[in-house]
């Protein structure tokens, strides 16, 4: 077990101060990065990540939220009679079950409702959803089932009801991606693993033509730190050629992206406990629209875009959203009813040792550079887990290190593990609301008494009025969960900024004033964090 405090200070500390080389650099924290240190760290290997912004800053936090195999590769691999999709498809939905065993509190079943306005739609999206509960085995959630218009109505009152036949009722997973993702960073720390959140990594370093080492830059200070490594896994998502590109600026791209953008709306949109997938936009993709954190979902689009650290949602995108909730629902929804949009780049790879290199895929690659340079890229959140045990494979393989098979299947997330279903129950019963205690419960786990403790009483100060989330997790974010800046605690800690902009913004001072209590910040330093918050806040 680790004894370096979770913090972005003490980890930077430890990643300094350590002269022999580690086992594994990652460079990357959000899904994959986080999942590879873990990884790692699991088979007693000594492990740093570094991340020049913020666990899931980028792609990470920005996804649909849905563990899923994909109905829309199932819809591919069936027209194509594609066995290598059915395979994704298969190995995804046995993730699902592997990720909702492995942190409960934050990943849970979801019944989705898949509207239907003609007879033919019937047999084609019922057997389609029953070759997917197929293709799950033991580890499907529900049978999939057809319920008449009525029962859909039900469920989604507010449903376009004129022609209405009914819809398939199916069910996937549903999570917290950016505190999924800190639930892992924090397991893999526990584990011995460092890890350096604002710290960019700069340059990588060669010996006799082999990768062993990099110059990692704390972003905040601008000091220059030198990590030696056995093997370097570059986990960078849209930014892997950019890593690439730092050994060998000739490197063939292996990537493109494309834009994904979600709106959020509120509750009245998606009531509790039920998702909607509307099979067919006009574009012939499909898009979800999702009950979550008590507002709804809806997204997501995909378009090419050009690869860059914030990406935003252009109101185009949003438009194309709204026009399709405006064409399914019976209630008015303007560009006002709009709380936040954000977007996130779909990484879209080929591996340029493939033959095939024209075909994008989503599955993932692992592509080896004559360095020895492991690159990781593509995939889902979904199979994170999956993608990390095949990169930390391959890097060891070259390295030449031998080390226990991957460990991560059977491994409880930090939160997870002494986790009870009276959580919520018994922080009610300590006077915090009903709203506050169910959040505290479902984000921390077996650790929300650290925040209630923080916290004192049920009285204690929320962030935003109306949103459950309090000030007490400010100083928990930077003191036991790596946070060293205002949108690190309103965009992931909290996820404030992804559900109301405005909320969000109006909190940014206190957010900034907190952190400057724990992080020593002058006022000056404070109020530029603020500042600075507010500009990312879409
Ligand atoms: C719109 C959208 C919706 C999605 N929905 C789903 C879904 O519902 N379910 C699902 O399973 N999957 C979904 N996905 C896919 C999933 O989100 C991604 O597969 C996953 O988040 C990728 O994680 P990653 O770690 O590879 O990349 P990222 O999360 O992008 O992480 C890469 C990290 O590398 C860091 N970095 C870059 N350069 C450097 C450097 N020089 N030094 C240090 N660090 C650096 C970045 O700051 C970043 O944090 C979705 C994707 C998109 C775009």
């Amino acid at each position: 077990m680790n004894t370096v405090p979770p913090t972005r200070a003490a980890h930077w500390a430890a990643l300094t101060a350590r002269e022999a080389p580690f086992d594994l650099l990652v460079v990357g924290g959000g899904a994959t990065g986080a999942g590879a240190a873990l990884d790692a760290a699991a088979r007693g290997l000594s492990v740093a990540l570094v991340e020049r912004d913020d666990l899931s800053a980028a792609t990470s936090s920005r996804s649909t939220k849905l563990i899923h195999g994909g109905v829309r590769y199932l819809e591919k691999a069936v027209k194509e009679f594609d066995r290598s999709q059915f395979h994704l498809v298969r190995d995804a939905l046995r993730e699902r079950a592997v990720l909702i065993h492995n942190a409960p509190h934050l990943c849970h079943p979801l019944p989705l409702v898949t509207p239907l306005y003609e007879w033919w739609q019937v047999p084609y999206y019922l057997t389609g959803l029953k070759i997917y509960d197929a293709l799950a085995g033991r580890a499907n959630l529900a049978p999939s089932r057809f319920v008449d218009a009525k029962e859909a109505l039900q469920r989604f009152p507010m449903l376009r009801e004129e022609g209405l036949r009914g819809g398939v009722v199916y069910h996937d997973g549903q999570f917290d991606d950016a505190r999924m993702n800190v639930a892992i960073a924090l397991s893999a720390a526990e584990r011995g693993a460092v890890v350096a959140t604002h710290a960019e990594l700069v340059a990588l370093h060669h010996e006799a033509g082999r990768v062993r080492g990099a110059t990692v830059r704390d972003v905040a200070s601008g000091e220059e730190a030198t990590v030696t490594a056995r093997a370097i896994l570059n986990a960078t998502g849209p930014f892997v050629d950019e890593i690439r590109r730092l050994e060998d600026p000739a490197a063939e791209p292996m990537l493109d992206a494309s834009s994904g953008v979600h709106i959020v709306l509120d509750a009245r949109f998606a009531p509790p406990g039920t998702g909607l997938l509307i099979p067919q936009t006009e574009d012939g993709r499909v898009l979800f629209l999702l009950p979550w954190q008590g507002a709804t979902l809806v997204g997501t689009t995909d378009q090419p875009a050009a690869i860059e650290r914030h990406p935003r949602a252009t109101e185009d995108e949003i438009e194309y959203i709204l026009r399709h909730v405006r064409q399914y629902f019976s209630l008015p929804v303007e560009r006002d009813d709009v709380l936040a949009a954000w977007s996130g780049l779909r990484p879209l790879v080929s591996d340029p040792q493939a033959a095939d290199t024209a075909r994008l895929s989503r599955d993932h690659v692992v592509h080896v550079a004559d360095s020895g340079l492991v690159t990781i890229a593509g995939g889902k959140w979904t199979t994170y887990r999956r993608m990390a045990a095949d990169a930390v494979d391959a890097a060891l393989a070259l390295a030449g290190i031998d080390a226990a098979p991957s460990a991560t299947e059977d491994l409880r997330l930090a939160g997870a593990e002494r986790l009870l279903p009276t959580g919520a129950g018994e922080l009610q019963e300590r006077g915090f609301p009903v709203d506050v205690a169910r959040h505290l419960h479902l984000a921390y786990g077996d650790r929300a008494d650290a925040v209630a403790e923080i916290a004192g009483d049920g009285d204690a100060p929320r962030l935003a009025p109306g949103h459950p989330y309090l000030e007490a997790e400010v100083r928990h974010a930077a003191r036991a969960e790596f946070a060293a800046t205002a949108v690190d605690v309103l965009a992931r800690r909290t996820r404030l900024a992804m559900l109301d902009a405005t909320a969000a913004r109006a909190a940014a001072p206190r957010v900034s004033q907190i952190l400057a209590e724990e992080l020593g910040w002058d006022a000056a330093r404070a109020e530029a964090e603020a500042e600075a918050a507010v500009g990312w806040i879409s």
